[in-house]
Parts: structure tokens; sequence; C-alpha cells
């Protein structure tokens, strides 16, 4: 078998066998597939499709190109989310304390920055400390005492996709639904939770920018986990503009932080809310409406922002910087873009947001950058919110002077301001069973 004729054949639009699937699978993990010819495969898979044959086949090759977690100590208790990747969206952060401080046990293996898209672990190493790597035993071990852990792809968990995901981070091989199903599902199996939440972002800032292809992913999700045995649901909710007021690292931490102690609760605390409601759903059997009521008293009571803590110092991070966040050090500079027009903000680009961060340093441009944790946009003003010339609609956070200007431009060119007051999309369009 050759790579060139499987990319030949994706190419022309044909259906691969699932022999062709797993030799491409085998090949690439073990390095005897190139870069290149990969990068021409999935650029291929973009433009011409999988059938759910083939879906489902390459997640399978994916899931089990390296080890799987053995969670049966925790019974039916283990729970887990996934988010498709969107813009401010620190959901992981928040909706993980309040489920473990619920009873659930949240064993999360999270990804980083993808794309515009910002990742979890990105975020979690900007807390001095914070270890994103345990033993396998550490992992177990924590999720029993504390209730929560989250490490980035772990040891040998799915290499396959850790080295796609790397890969379409920066041949711009993302937006594919094959690709993102077998991506997220095969870490999702490894992994090994039995009850997951799937967090399918629609719009704008989102790799599926209509509701109708974030619902053809959902479905496939949740037909293979539960194909699978696996208890899933998945929440199709809103990327039409970055989530919360903060992208970037750091500031996607103070967020959390904030939501976690009651003082914040606008879309990113509704959003959380509903995810954490609808994993504790699965975990317990009970409707929406009760485990949400669950989910309010767990951030109300502190229980959840207590949680938050103890987890962190049980993964290394330095506590004090969640107590106090005006202990993450400053970026060096800060710039406020402001508007030049009256009226409502009435489009936000969020991919355009999520691109503008990443100029200013909060994302990867190829695949070996460092991240600026510092680096990243506060935002003021969102959809429908009213707006005269020279309001401050956000403030720039760069240690390289050097990228205002593009970042700013780039922000000024993702924002529309118009006479009318928008329509706003709903928080959460639907949840799919
Ligand atoms: N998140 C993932 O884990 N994989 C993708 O392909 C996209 C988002």
């Amino acid at each position: 078998m050759r790579m060139y004729d499987l990319i030949y054949k994706k190419k022309s639009g044909m259906e691969l066998t699932d022999e062709e699937i797993a030799f491409f699978v085998k090949g690439y993990t073990d390095g005897s597939i190139p870069d290149y010819q990969a990068s021409a495969f999935t650029m291929a898979v973009c433009f011409q499709g999988m059938s759910d044959r083939e879906t489902v086949t390459l997640t399978k090759c994916m899931a089990e190109s390296g080890d799987t977690v053995d969670l049966s100590r925790f019974g039916e208790m283990s729970v887990d989310k996934h988010s498709t990747g969107g813009v401010g969206d620190k959901t992981s952060l928040i909706v993980g304390p309040i489920v473990a401080s619920l009873g659930g046990k949240v064993t999360k293996m999270s990804g980083r920055g993808l794309g515009h898209t910002g990742g979890t672990v990105d975020k979690l190493e900007a807390i001095p400390g914070y270890q994103t790597s345990l033993s396998a035993d550490n992992f177990l071990e924590q999720v029993d005492k504390v209730g929560l852990a989250i490490i980035g792809q772990s040891g040998n968990l799915t290499p396959a996709d850790k080295k796609l995901y790397a890969l379409r981070d920066v041949t711009a091989t993302v937006d594919s639904i094959p690709l993102i199903t077998s991506s997220i599902m095969s870490k999702k199996l490894a992994a090994g939770s039995h009850n997951i939440v799937l967090d399918v972002k629609v719009g704008s800032g989102a790799f599926m920018k209509t509701p109708q292809d974030a619902k053809i992913l959902a479905e496939n999700m949740v037909r293979i986990g539960k194909g699978c045995g696996r208890n899933i649901a998945a929440l199709l909710t809103d990327m039409d503009c970055p989530l919360g007021a903060n992208v970037g690292n750091a500031l996607e931490v103070i967020e959390a932080v904030k939501v976690l102690k009651g003082e914040s609760r606008g879309d990113l605390f509704e959003v959380c809310a509903e995810l954490a409601s609808a994993m504790v759903s699965l975990l317990y059997g009970i409707d929406r409406d009760e485990a949400r009521a669950r989910v309010e008293n767990a951030v109300n009571s502190g229980a959840a922002f207590a949680k938050m803590k103890e987890w962190i110092a049980a993964q290394g991070g330095d506590v004090s910087y969640i107590e106090n966040t005006d202990k993450f050090p400053p970026a060096e500079f800060a710039f406020e873009v402001l508007s030049t027009s009256d009226g409502y903000i009435t489009e936000m680009d969020a991919e355009g947001i999520g691109t503008a961060s990443v100029i200013l340093g909060a994302g990867r441009v190829s695949k070996d950058d460092v991240i600026d944790f510092a680096a990243g946009i506060v935002i003021d003003k969102k959809i429908g919110d009213k707006v005269s010339c020279g309001d401050r609609l956000c403030t720039l956070y760069t240690n390289k002077k050097e990228s205002l200007e593009d970042a700013s431009e780039k922000y000024l060119s993702s924002i529309k301001v118009g006479a009318d007051i928008p329509k706003r999309n709903p928080l959460v369009y639907e949840i799919v069973k």
C-alpha cells in the first residue's frame, strides 16, 4: 500500500477502505508517513469529506493508536466534557469544579490552542506551578480524592491525534466534520469516561459556522459515543461572538475565577451552567431543571470555587494566584481600541478576534511557538451594545509592542456597527442526545 495512492483516491472523491485508513493512522503515528503526505491527505479530506463508515473507522483507529484509560474504579460517576473550540472559551475551568463539587469524577484531558481558538492546557499553564502532565496513577488518585483532574493529552494516549492535531493547526485543515469528529471522539473513547458532554460551538468563531453543520457534527459524535456504550449528550452553543469578556490565557483564568466566585453572571456563566447541568443530569439521571438548581447552588454556596482551589493546589499550581488574580503579571503594553462610529455593535467576527489575540502572542502561528500568557484582549462592547465614536471597544495586551497595530486593525475589521439593535442568537441552540 502507498500513501500516494490514498491521497490520490481521496482527492478524487473516492471512499477509502478500512485497511487503507488503518494504514494511514499507523503509518503517520509511527513516522513512516511524513508530515507532507499527511497534510495533503487531511486537505483532501477537507475538500472531499468522508462517509460515516470512514469516519467511524478513522475514529476507532485513532482511539486504538495508543493507550486507553481504565476508569472502571469510578463506576458510572466518571464524566468528561469537550468543546469543539471557540474564542474566549474557558468553560472547562468553570464547569470542572462545579461538577466535581457536586460529586462527579471529572477526568479531563485537554488540548492546546488550535488555529484561532484557545486551548485549556495553555490557559492552565498560565498558573505558576500547574502540572499539565501527571502519571496515570497520580491522575486517578487525584480524581479519586479531589473529584477533578485536568491534564494535557498525556503519555501515549491517542498519539495519532496528538500528531494530526498539531499538523492540522498549521495547515488550515481543522474545519472538517470527519476530522473534528475523529479527533474529539478518539480522545473521548481512549480517555474512558462513562459520561460525556460535548460543547459544539456554532458561529463566526467556531469551526462550524452554521447550526446545520454543527448539528451534523454533534449527531456524528453522539452516535459514535452511544455505539461505544457511553452516556453522551451534545449542546450546540453560540460562538458568533467571543464567550465572556477575556481572550488570552491568564486573562481567561482570571475571568473563570470571577464566575466561580459568583461575581460575573453574563453569557459565560449561562453557557457554563447549561454544560454543567447536562453533565449532572447524565450523572444522576435527573432532569435539566433539577440539575440546574444543583449547579446554581454549587456556585452560590462557594463550593465550586473552593473545589477550584483544591484542584489547582492538587496539581501543583500556586493557589495564591487564584485567591488574588492581581498576582498574574500584566503584559508590558496595553492599547485601547476605540469605536470610529456611533450605533450598535451588530456583528463580531469571533474568528478575527481570535486571530487578533494570536497576533498579540496568545496563540501559536507555527507548531513550536511559545505562548505569551499575559497577551490577549479584554472586550468592553459586545453584540447589541450601544457605542459612540471614541468609546473603548476593547483593550489589547501584549509584550510585543510591534504587534499592536496589526492586532488593532484586525480587531476593528472584525466589528460591525450599525444603526439598529441586532437580533441575538440563542446561547444554547439545541441539545442532541
Ligand atoms: N477539538 C479537538 O479536540 N479536535 C478538533 O479537531 C477540533 C477541536
